[in-house]
Formats: structure tokens, C-alpha cells, sequence
């Protein structure tokens, strides 16, 4: 058991630096390939549809250069570019690159419920976390449906998110009217390399790297699904206030001396 359990770490670290890579690349290239061919099938009838395509395709490159770039500071440590980010407006931020990866068919909503709290991430590193959300949302839902995501700020109680301390969070919850899944694969989908999909289609990456994503940023993640009632992923994030904790509250002055 000893040695099956350090075969799993071992899985989990490879998983996580080559697979991780490669599975942010392959969503990146399926933007690329997806935006082409749909200029190709359009350019004739409707070139403005396929000019719109193409710009897709080129912002899919453009963030597959931005990863390799990214990757070759990595020996320069300084990789992940951590700062204040304010979840409601990132997520606006990507909803052109949802609705044309998701396609037509697919209704892609943003709900920003306006706490203007912040978290503290990488930004880049927070988007490809919510594009392979909503790849997965996409494959569930066979390419057409309903997705929503709603973006919060809430305060938890110790433990009412898997171990989560108590403490204030934004939350990003990405909601899908797709297949759902069934209780013994929602057990297993956050284990490297865990997929239900056809080889060549998932590499049973991309949860398992939300998953490694929420736990370093000492965040959580919770998720809701059934069979035939689509799925809802929430991650919480710690809140950012750009202030250090106070050591101690300061005692209250006296009403005669107070300014
Ligand atoms: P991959 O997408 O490559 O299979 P993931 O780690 O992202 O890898 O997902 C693992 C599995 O979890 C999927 O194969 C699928 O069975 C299930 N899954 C993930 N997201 C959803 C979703 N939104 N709806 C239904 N099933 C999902």
C-alpha cells in the first residue's frame, strides 16, 4: 500500500508538470484548429464569420506562445506572476474566447454577483483553470446547452468546503446543463489521468490540475453533479485584501480624546 501510495504521488508530480503542460497546449490548439477550419468551411459564403474565426485562431496561438514563454521563465523561477485579481472581471474579460470556443450552440452566461473582492493568483494561470472548465462543460454537454458562470464573494465556515478554514472567498462556480456524472466517477475525477473520454479525445488532466491550482492558492473546490443534471464546479478562493492582519485589534479610545 506503502508503494502504491508513492506511485500515486509520483503519477501525480509527472501528471502535473508534463501532462499539465500538454493538456493547457492541447486546449490552446483545439482554439486554433477549431477557429481554421470553421474559416475554411465559411470564408467563401460569409467572410466576416470567417474573419471573426480567424481572430480566434490567432488568440488560441497567441496564448499557446504566451505558455512556452511562460515555460522558459520557469528556470528563471519566475513563472507564475501572482497579483490582485478581481474574479468577475477576469471572467468578463474571457467571455468572447467562451463563446466562440464553446461554439453557437452553447449559450455561455456571466453573472458577476458584485462583492469586488479580489483573490490573489496568477492570472493566466486562473483563466486556463476556467477554460478547462468549460472545455469539460462543452464535451458534457455534446456541444450544445447552457452555460453559466457566476462569479461571488462569500464568507465560509470552517470546514463547509472540504477543509477549507473559515474565512471570506471568492467563489467562480461554472454550471453545465450536460450529462451529469455519476457518484463513482465524481469520486475519482480530480486523480491524474482519470477519463472517461475516448483515447485522443482526454487525458484525465484537467481536473486534477484545478485541483492542484485551488490547494496552492489554500483555496477549495466543491462539485455538484447528477446523471442528466449537469454539473456545477465551484472554486473558492481565499479573498485578497492588499492589507496585512492586524496583530491585534487596537483599543477603542476614549470618546473625549478621539479625533
Ligand atoms: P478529461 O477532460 O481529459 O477527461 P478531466 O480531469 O478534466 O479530464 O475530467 C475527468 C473526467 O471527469 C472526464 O473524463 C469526465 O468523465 C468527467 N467530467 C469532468 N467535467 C465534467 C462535466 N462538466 N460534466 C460531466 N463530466 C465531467
Amino acid at each position: 500500500q506503502e508503494a502504491q501510495l508513492r506511485q500515486i504521488q509520483k503519477m501525480e508530480a509527472i501528471g502535473q508538470l508534463t501532462g499539465g503542460i500538454a493538456h493547457d497546449f492541447n486546449n490552446m490548439l483545439a482554439v486554433v484548429l477549431g477557429g481554421l477550419e470553421l474559416a475554411r468551411r465559411q470564408i467563401a459564403l460569409d467572410p466576416t464569420a470567417a474573419n471573426r474565426h480567424i481572430d480566434s485562431a490567432t488568440e488560441g496561438a497567441n496564448r499557446a506562445a504566451e505558455l512556452t514563454r511562460r515555460l522558459l521563465a520557469f528556470s528563471r523561477e519566475d513563472a507564475l506572476h501572482t497579483e490582485p485579481v478581481e474574479p468577475g472581471a477576469l471572467v468578463a474579460g474571457m467571455s468572447d474566447l467562451l463563446d466562440r470556443t464553446l461554439g453557437d450552440a452553447v449559450t455561455v452566461t456571466v453573472r458577476d454577483a458584485g462583492s469586488g473582492w479580489h483573490t490573489r493568483a496568477d492570472r493566466h494561470q486562473l483563466e486556463n483553470v476556467i477554460l478547462n472548465l468549460a472545455v469539460n462543460a462543452r464535451d458534457a454537454m455534446d456541444g450544445r446547452g447552457q452555460l453559466t458562470i457566476t462569479t461571488a464573494g462569500t464568507a465560509l465556515s470552517h470546514g463547509a468546503v472540504g477543509a477549507c478554514p473559515a474565512g471570506e472567498y471568492v467563489s467562480i462556480a461554472v454550471s453545465d446543463t450536460g450529462s451529469g456524472m455519476t457518484p463513482e466517477v465524481m469520486e475519482r475525477v480530480f486523480e491524474p489521468f482519470f477519463t472517461t473520454k475516448p483515447v485522443g479525445k482526454g487525458t484525465g488532466l484537467g481536473l486534477s490540475q484545478v485541483f492542484s491550482f485551488v490547494r496552492q492558492a489554500e483555496g477549495e473546490v466543491a462539485l455538484r453533479s447528477a446523471p442528466g443534471e449537469g454539473t456545477t464546479v465551484t472554486l473558492y478562493l481565499p479573498r485578497h485584501t492588499g492589507q496585512a492582519a492586524p496583530a491585534a485589534t487596537p483599543p477603542a479610545l476614549p470618546a473625549d480624546i478621539a479625533p
